[in-house]
């Protein structure tokens, strides 16, 4: 699968040069000149990884930065930046990059790095199931929506995980049976309905945005709205 790399450069001579360096390494690229595109394209495109240069028009790279991980973006991050002050690249990292790379800089330093954050997050992400501000560690077995790490039983973190594994997708009360409970569950379609709602009650506990979604007569969904 091609991975897909998101460039917010200002200098447009930079951005096409870095562009065309991530390319021919095989990469997809999306480019946005100034902040407020490079934001939108950052949510709207979910690259798996971002560039963000330090200074841009509209929003800088930082400000972007503290922005995807408020809605609780785990991409990997790199700051472009020219400020070399230590002060500076504290910012950087408090703000929730991973990483900064200074001005100007080799390109083969700037790919190593790539390919460092992107094996890293693989390698994590397999383990890691993502929807909006929610997220599941199948190996830690983990649930957090935003911040807030929320307790889930065996068979509801069955659930959630089943249902996180394909968001948007809907699934048939009969598949989240055979799935969940097991080709053998002696019972009926009622106890996925009574795990849903409890699944809501923890996931919505502070009027979080509803994610669960029934489809009637038919089964259930995960999806914004
Ligand atoms: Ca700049």
């Amino acid at each position: 699968m091609t991975l897909h790399i998101l460039l917010v450069e200002d200098e447009v001579r930079l951005a096409k040069f870095v562009e065309m360096e991530l390319t021919c390494e095989g990469y997809q690229v999306s480019v946005a000149n100034d902040g407020m595109t490079g934001l939108s394209l950052a949510r709207e495109s979910t690259p798996n990884l971002a560039i963000l240069d330090w200074m841009l028009p509209g929003l800088s790279g930082v400000e972007i930065c503290r922005r995807l991980r408020a809605t609780g973006s785990k991409i990997p991050i790199i700051l472009l930046t020219a400020k070399d002050e230590v002060e500076s690249r504290v910012a950087g990292l408090d703000a929730g990059a991973d990483d900064y790379v200074i001005k100007p800089f080799s390109m083969e330093e700037l790919l190593a790095r790539i390919r460092a954050h992107l094996r890293r997050t693989w390698k994590d992400n397999r383990d890691l199931l993502q929807f909006e501000d929610l997220s599941l560690n199948c190996d830690s077995r983990e649930v957090f929506r935003g911040t807030r790490a929320i307790e889930l039983t065996a068979k509801e973190f069955d659930l959630l995980e089943y249902l996180m594994s394909n968001p948007r997708q809907v699934f048939t009360r009969e598949q989240i049976l055979e799935r969940v409970w097991g080709y053998d569950f002696v019972g009926d379609y009622n106890v996925i309905e009574v795990y849903i709602r409890y699944l809501r009650v923890k996931l919505e506990e502070n009027n979080e945005k509803r994610l669960i979604h029934t489809i009637r007569g038919v089964g259930y969904v995960l999806r914004e709205e």
